[in-house]
């Protein structure tokens, strides 16, 4: 579904992505493990056409996307929810999830997708008149994954969902993005620094190190090596 083929990166003077190469097959969730400054979300990014690459390519189902704007690549399909949430705060739940489906004209569809989010998110459901400025962390989380599955994606990219919730809500993030990828078949494309959690949910994963992949392994594997296991989980 998404190849990724020798991708440079940079901010100004700073190399951040180092001929970055993955592939991502269509039904898999696939996660990018690393350190701080890795180059996990500039991957994220370029993908999404933020901060699009100097060189190499980017083929989502077969079409050139590494040099599409930022909105021409939503529309396409992909969707990033980016770290820190950056919800509206001034709008209700309900607008927020409305903003995520602005390129739909299904209005009996987009009701039906708002209800089955607020089966995956009670909390939302309960808080729907809300300010989303008022939602506590963990609510503004599950706010902004629910705001990209209002567009329908056919990849999500989710930069750090885990980043500063309580360890009840990571685990009922990863759960949830879980229940998308098996009742959706929406492919995910997960950043995590919490690797652990991260590979438990996901197919394959890929570690990344200044800038470049060090590894790439089932999930699986990944978790029963040793390098791993010291690096990255703790163990
Ligand atoms: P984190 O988990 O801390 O977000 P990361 O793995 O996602 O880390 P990136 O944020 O992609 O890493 O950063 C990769 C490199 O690019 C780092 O050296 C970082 O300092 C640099 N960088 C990131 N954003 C910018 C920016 N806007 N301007 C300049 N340098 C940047």
């Amino acid at each position: 579904m998404l190849k990724i083929r020798n991708l440079h990166t940079y901010y100004g003077g700073i190399h951040a992505l180092k001929s970055v190469s993955l592939n991502l097959d269509e039904g898999e969730i696939v996660t990018l493990i690393g350190a701080n400054g890795a180059g996990k979300s500039t991957t994220l990014m370029s993908i999404s056409g933020i901060e699009p690459p100097r060189y190499g390519e980017i083929l989502f189902m077969g079409t050139p996307i590494h040099q599409m704007t930022p909105d021409r690549i939503f529309s396409l399909g992909i969707v990033q929810v980016p770290e820190g949430r950056r919800i509206f705060p001034y709008l209700s739940v309900t607008e927020n999830l409305d903003m995520g489906a602005y390129l739909r004209r299904d209005l009996h569809e987009i009701r039906n997708d708002m209800d089955y989010i607020f089966t995956l998110f009670p909390r939302l459901a309960e808080r729907r008149h809300q300010l989303g400025g008022t939602l506590s962390g963990g609510e503004q989380q599950m706010l902004a994954i629910s705001r990209g599955l209002m567009s329908r994606p056919k990849l999500l990219l989710l930069d750090e969902p885990s980043l500063g919730l309580a360890p009840v809500l990571v685990q009922l993030i990863f759960d949830t993005i879980e229940k998308i990828n098996r009742e959706n078949k929406t492919t995910i494309f997960l950043v995590e620094q919490n690797a652990n959690m991260a590979l438990r949910i996901a197919h394959r994963g890929y570690v990344m190190e200044s800038g470049a992949i060090t590894l790439e392994d089932t999930a699986e594997n990944l978790l029963a090596s040793e390098k791993i296991k010291a690096a990255y989980l703790g163990l």
